[in-house]
């Protein structure tokens, strides 16, 4: 039974490695019908947040990434909120330093270099491993000082080697990894103890996550031999490190690039099931030359050990494409309720829910949703499509690149368009037929390329360059209004 954790440290906003991390986890968790245990590790008080908190709820929730075990749905192994479970640290140090397997440790960091430099050490070689042997005298004077001591675990003096899921083999020689510390002088327990000591509590067999942990792991490694020999762990986890994601000009994506921002992904309109799918693609791919899948087929075909060792590339260019893919497979309704949010927040709508819609609203964008569900890219750009054929203005303001395009012939253009749709009446008021009579009026009889007669006719339309398609949206918006925009523009 395989059982995978998400366990986050709740500092910050929810960034796209974080995201990546969780769902492999899910995905391992799915395909091998195990337990995906969703742990808060919120043990550092100065950086960790309520905030931060809730926002990763809200982007597990989001992305329906969902968990058996954990926060807010509880089970057998809680709590699941690290800052909840101090008493099992204090417990499990307790057992650490009664077998030997940790020390109090009096030396400051100050102390440390010092006594490097005087060995001829690099000064960041780290700590020495000096209260190992301390004499009683010593411990006394310490005490006497007022000194607290920190506690660390004693690394073995020999090599220490793992199979890594995604990298292969993996060996850190004997004296690299200092001793190490897992509690603070004032008590505090350290990601260094709680990390490992929840896995082995809450039956965590296989540990993924990403690359940055892995000069960690010889450290839980040796912990872990350790809470084996006293009984707290069963097994040793198998390890998988998942590669780094890279941004724009081979750097490591940082989680303060904007790129990296989860919810701004959300604002800007990516939906569940293409950010996923996107995400999924950074360091595993579902078969060659295939980029959109659904996530029942990456639970279908997900293994871990087919996840790549090199760093993957984050392109945003590419995420959105993928995005427009899975807006089209959306059924209509779908689309539109999803939208709805989107276009009230940029104020095109009356509510931000399809049942709090006016009849008007639901009616024009029942009708626009042909046209445009297939042209945007992202739900941020269904505003800009839309935005014109729900508006009652006679005449729409051109946008800077769309008045660029209105050419010296454009007045002429517009005059003769607006004599020929005078004449059509409003039972002819349909795509085809306003197809038709713009054709032969402008093109046929005008002697206007294609290009030059419609362009400011959708100018006058949507003031936008690009927009959904001109005949439909003239029936949509109807002839009274569509005369007027023309008027307009002509002014
Ligand atoms: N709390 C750790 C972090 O957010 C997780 C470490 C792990 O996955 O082992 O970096």
């Amino acid at each position: 039974d395989v059982r995978v954790r998400f366990c986050p440290s709740p500092t910050g906003t929810p960034h796209v490695g974080m995201v990546r991390t969780a769902l492999f986890n899910w995905a391992e968790a799915r395909h091998t019908h195990g337990t995906f245990v969703f742990r808060i590790e919120d043990t550092d008080h100065e950086r960790d947040s309520e905030e931060s908190y809730n926002q990763i709820i809200d982007a597990l929730k989001w992305l329906h990434l969902d968990w058996d075990e954990g926060v807010e749905v509880g089970g057998p192994n809680g709590p699941y909120r690290q800052s909840e479970r101090n008493d099992i640290y204090k417990d499990v140090a307790g057992k650490l330093v009664a077998a030997g397997y940790a020390y109090e440790s009096y030396s400051t960091p100050e102390e440390i270099e010092a006594r490097n430099v005087a060995a001829g050490r690099p000064k960041a070689f780290g700590y020495d491993g000096y209260d190992r042997n301390l004499t009683d005298e010593q411990v006394a004077q310490f005490k006497a000082e007022g000194r607290k001591p920190a506690l660390r675990v004693r690394m073995p003096d020999e090599d220490i080697a793992f199979d890594d899921l995604v990298r292969g083999h993996i060996e850190f020689k004997a004296g690299s990894v200092p001793d190490f510390i897992i509690v603070r002088p004032n008590g505090d327990p350290l990601y260094t103890l709680t990390n490992p000591v929840d896995d082995a509590l809450m039956g965590i067999n296989v540990v993924l996550r990403g690359e940055d942990l892995l000069s960690s792991t010889p450290r839980q490694v040796v912990l872990y031999r350790y809470l084996i020999e006293l009984g707290i762990a069963k097994e040793m986890p198998v390890f998988g490190h998942m590669p780094y994601v890279m941004g724009k000009g081979k750097k490591k994506l940082s989680k303060r690039d904007p790129e990296s921002n989860l919810f701004l992904h959300r604002e800007n309109g990516f939906i569940y099931e293409g950010l996923l799918n996107y995400l999924a693609l950074l360091g595993w791919s579902i078969a060659p030359d295939r980029d959109v899948f659904s996530m029942e087929e990456m639970i279908e075909k997900f293994d871990i050990r087919d996840v790549k060792a090199n760093p993957a590339h984050f392109d945003i260019d590419k995420a959105i494409a993928i995005n427009a893919e899975h807006i089209r497979m959306l059924d209509q309704q779908d689309f539109l309720n999803r939208s709805v949010p989107y276009l009230h927040r940029d104020g095109v709508v009356s509510a931000d829910s399809w049942d709090a819609l006016t009849d008007r609203e639901r009616t024009v964008l029942t009708e626009a949703a042909p046209l445009v569900q297939p042209r945007v890219r992202l739900l941020g750009e269904v505003a800009g499509m839309v935005g014109s054929l729900l508006g009652d203005e006679e005449y729409i303001e051109p946008e800077d690149d769309a008045r660029k395009t209105l050419k010296e012939s454009a007045a002429e253009v517009l005059d003769k368009a607006i004599e020929a749709l005078d004449g059509v009446s409003e039972v002819d008021w349909v795509t085809d037929s306003l197809h038709e009579t713009l054709n032969t009026a402008l093109v046929e009889q005008g002697g206007y390329k294609p290009r030059l007669a419609f362009g400011p006719v959708r100018v006058a339309m949507s003031g936008r360059r690009v927009s959904p398609p001109l005949f439909e949206s003239m029936e949509i918006v109807g002839k009274p209004l569509t005369l007027a925009r023309l008027k307009g523009l002509r002014e």
